[in-house]
């Protein structure tokens, strides 16, 4: 019996969500998503400062610039101590969570990746891996070192679409990590794409569902966009209005939950930036990658064009009425 009231109830809330996504002006939602915003989380928006330390990646996910077979692509590694330096000069910015973000590059061993956690945790700011699918041993060595958080996109729940982009691991191993990241304690992000090729509305709906079934603390949305150096080079860019809607109704589902205001929506355009701030989203993750190896980090093309030092950000988040803590 309470499987079919589920069941039923999901169904009705697909229906639901289909009929926002499709139908629904999007003026309402927004308005109806930055109430829930600013009641659950005020007028604080948190800055999470990216270094991306490495864009090795054996990975082949035909819609990233990073992917192992852009040989055009120069490699680098940070060494361990260029990511602790950079670390400790962007906690003495201001800012009090540090994202470390890879391509899956197995050079990063277990225990690399231990010291380097452990020597930032010492510089008391929140730590957030984005390394990608690894073993359960990994996530709770990192987690026992002084990880706080890990941001694992699904990308999409549609396992055909799924299995035809990421070719190289399963959409069940993907959410069996994320299940294994909330088991370990972690504050668990994950998201979307939105805009892939041959995405429904459909898998769209779906993709919220799962978001609110995972009690994701964290979702990032961005729109797709094509790089020239992938298979999808020639497919058109996601609809930014669209992933808007997408950022009001994931509010709206999870009112308790952080969303970035991600940078793949301010390559579109940096007004798109405040807008997803205006519906819903609540969080900035500037890259501050040092300035030789940020191009290289190149998933989509124009990302090292969107800026932000900590005081530029302050000073345009006053300017809507939103501070930082
Ligand atoms: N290796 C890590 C980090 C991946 S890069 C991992 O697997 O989690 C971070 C995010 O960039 C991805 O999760 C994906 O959502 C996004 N991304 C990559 N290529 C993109 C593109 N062409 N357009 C939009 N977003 C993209």
């Amino acid at each position: 019996m309470e499987n079919k009231i589920k069941s039923t109830f999901k169904r009705d809330l697909k229906e639901e969500i289909l009929y926002l996504l499709k139908e629904h002006p999007f003026q309402e939602l927004a308005k109806m998503a930055d109430e829930v915003r600013e009641r659950f989380h005020g007028n604080v928006v948190h800055l999470r400062a990216i270094i991306e330390f490495s864009n090795y990646c054996r990975c082949n996910c035909l819609f990233c610039g990073i992917r192992r077979d852009n040989k055009k692509l120069s490699r680098y590694r940070m060494t361990p101590h260029e990511i602790i330096t950079r670390a400790e000069k962007i906690a003495k910015e201001g800012f009090k969570t540090i994202v470390l973000q890879s391509g899956e590059d197995p050079f990063w061993t277990k225990e690399k990746l231990k010291e380097i956690i452990s020597k930032i945790k010492k510089i008391k700011v929140a730590i957030t891996l984005s390394v990608g699918e690894r073993s359960y041993e990994d996530y709770a060595t990192f987690k026992d070192a002084g990880a706080d958080r890990y941001l694992l996109k699904f990308e999409t729940s549609d396992e055909k679409l799924f299995n035809a982009l990421k070719p190289d691991t399963s959409l069940e191993n993907r959410l069996r990590c994320l299940r294994w990241l909330k088991e370990l304690g972690y504050e668990t992000g994950s998201g979307i794409i939105v805009g892939l090729p041959a995405q429904s509305f459909e898998s769209l709906a779906e993709d919220l569902i799962l978001m609110k079934d995972l009690r994701l603390d964290m979702v990032g949305i961005g729109p797709f966009i094509p790089h020239p150096e992938t298979p999808l080079k020639n497919q058109p860019a996601g609809n930014p209005y669209l992933t808007l809607k997408v950022i009001s109704l994931t509010r709206l589902l999870l009112p308790l939950s952080n969303i970035p205001a991600t940078t793949a929506l301010a390559v579109i355009s940096p007004s798109l930036r405040i807008r997803a701030l205006r519906c819903g989203a609540n969080v900035i993750m500037p890259d501050m990658t040092p300035s030789g190896y940020k191009r290289l980090y190149d998933i989509y093309p124009g990302k090292t064009s969107v800026k932000g030092s900590y005081n530029e950000l302050k000073s345009l988040l006053m300017k809507i009425n939103r501070f930082t803590l």
